[in-house]
C-alpha cells in the first residue's frame, strides 16, 4: 500500500507518494498564507489528486493522507497556525470529506520529523527515541515504541520551551528562559550579535559585511573552526546550555536515542564534539551508559516521509 505525505510550510505545500521509506514521485505548490481553512483543503485536495493522476493511480490504492503543519495540532484533528491564518480549524475532518475511504492524519511538523528518523533515519531500530530539530526555534519530537506521544492535549513534546536559565532577551512564547533562546540558530545568531555590537574583535566582522543582520550560525561555526574568539566564546555557550537541555531530556525519561536536526546540526563535528561526556555532568548519576545522541538522516524530506508514517 502506498501513502501520501503532505509537509505544509509557510511558503510551500510539498506532497510525495512513499513506499517502505521511499519517496517516489514529489509536487509542490506554493502556500497561500492568507487563503485560510477552505483554500488549504483545496490546495491539498489538488495535490493529492493530481500526484495520484500523475502516477496512473487511483486513491483507493492510498492507505493514508499524512500531513504535517508548522503550529499546534490538537488530537482532535485540529490544527492552529497564526502564519496560515488557521484557528483551531478542523483540517482532518474537511480533507476526509473530499477522501472518504482514506485514513486521514495530521501532525505537528517537529513530531512528524521525529517518526521520519524513527521509521527511516536516525533512531531507526530503537525503541524509544527522542528528536530536537535546532532551527529557526527548536521543535521536539518523541517517539516511544513506534508511537508518537504528543500528550493528553496534543500540545506535549515541546521541548524547545522547557525552562534552562534566565537569558537576556524573551522568546516568542512570551516566558523567559526556554531551551530555545540558547540553543537554535537564532540563539546562536543573537548571541553573536551582541557580542559584536559590544565591539568584540572577530573575523565574522568581515564575514557578515559589517552588518550583524547577515550573520549566520553557518558563520560562526565556519570562525569557531578558525579559532577565532568570539565564536569560540558562543559556541562553547551554546554548547554548554545544549548539555543542560539534553541532560533534562535524560533525567525525565533516559531514551535510547536522542537525534539531532535542523540547520545547526549541519555542523555535526562541533555539535557532538564531547556531548556525551558534558550531558553526564548534568546528571545524578554520572557513571551510567546514556542514550545514543546522533545526527538526523533527513533534511528536506522529513515532513514527507514522516507525514506518510503517520
Ligand atoms: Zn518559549
Amino acid at each position: 500500500m502506498y501513502t501520501i505525505g503532505i509537509d505544509v510550510g509557510g511558503m510551500s505545500i510539498k506532497a510525495g507518494i512513499v513506499k517502505d521509506g521511499k519517496i517516489s514521485h514529489k509536487m509542490v505548490k506554493e502556500t497561500d498564507a492568507n487563503g485560510g481553512l477552505d483554500k488549504l483543503v483545496e490546495d491539498i485536495t489538488d495535490l493529492v489528486n493530481d500526484i495520484v493522476s500523475q502516477n496512473n493511480m487511483d486513491i483507493n490504492n492510498i492507505g493514508t493522507i499524512g500531513i504535517g503543519f508548522p503550529g499546534v495540532v490538537t488530537n482532535k484533528g485540529t490544527v492552529t497556525c497564526v502564519n496560515l491564518a488557521l484557528n483551531n480549524a478542523p483540517i482532518v475532518n474537511k480533507i476526509k470529506e473530499k477522501f472518504e475511504n482514506t485514513r486521514v492524519e495530521v501532525g505537528n511538523d517537529a513530531n512528524v520529523a521525529a517518526l521520519a528518523e524513527y521509521a527511516y533515519g536516525s533512531m531507526k531500530g530503537y525503541d524509544t527515541g527522542i528528536m530536537i530539530t535546532l532551527g529557526t526555534g527548536i521543535g521536539g519530537g518523541v517517539v516511544i515504541n513506534g508511537k508518537l506521544i504528543t500528550g493528553a492535549n496534543g500540545i506535549g513534546a515541546e521541548i524547545g520551551h522547557t525552562m534552562i536559565s534566565t537569558n537576556y532577551y524573551d522568546c516568542n512564547c512570551g516566558n523567559n528562559g526556554c531551551f530555545e533562546t540558547f540553543c537554535s540558530a537564532t540563539a546562536i545568531i543573537r548571541y553573536t550579535q551582541k557580542l559584536v555590537e559590544e565591539g568584540r574583535e572577530t573575523a565574522i566582522r568581515e564575514a557578515c559585511q559589517n552588518n550583524i543582520g547577515n550573520i549566520t550560525a553557518k558563520m560562526v561555526f565556519d570562525a569557531y573552526r578558525e579559532k577565532d574568539e568570539v565564536a569560540l566564546e558562543v559556541i562553547t555557550r551554546f554548547k554548554k546550555y545544549l548539555a543542560m537541555g539534553l541532560g533534562n531530556i535524560v533525567n525525565f525519561l533516559d531514551p535510547q536515542v536522542i537525534s539531532i536536526g535542523g540547520g545547526v546540526s549541519n555542523a555535526s563535528d562541533i555539535v557532538l564534539e564531547g556531548l556525551t561526556e558534558q550531558v553526564k555532568e548534568y546528571l545524578p548519576f554520572k557513571e551510567t551508559e546514556i542514550a545514543d545522541i546522533v545526527i538526523a538522516k533527513f533534511k528536506n524530506d522529513a515532513g514527507i516521509l514522516g507525514a506518510s508514517a503517520l
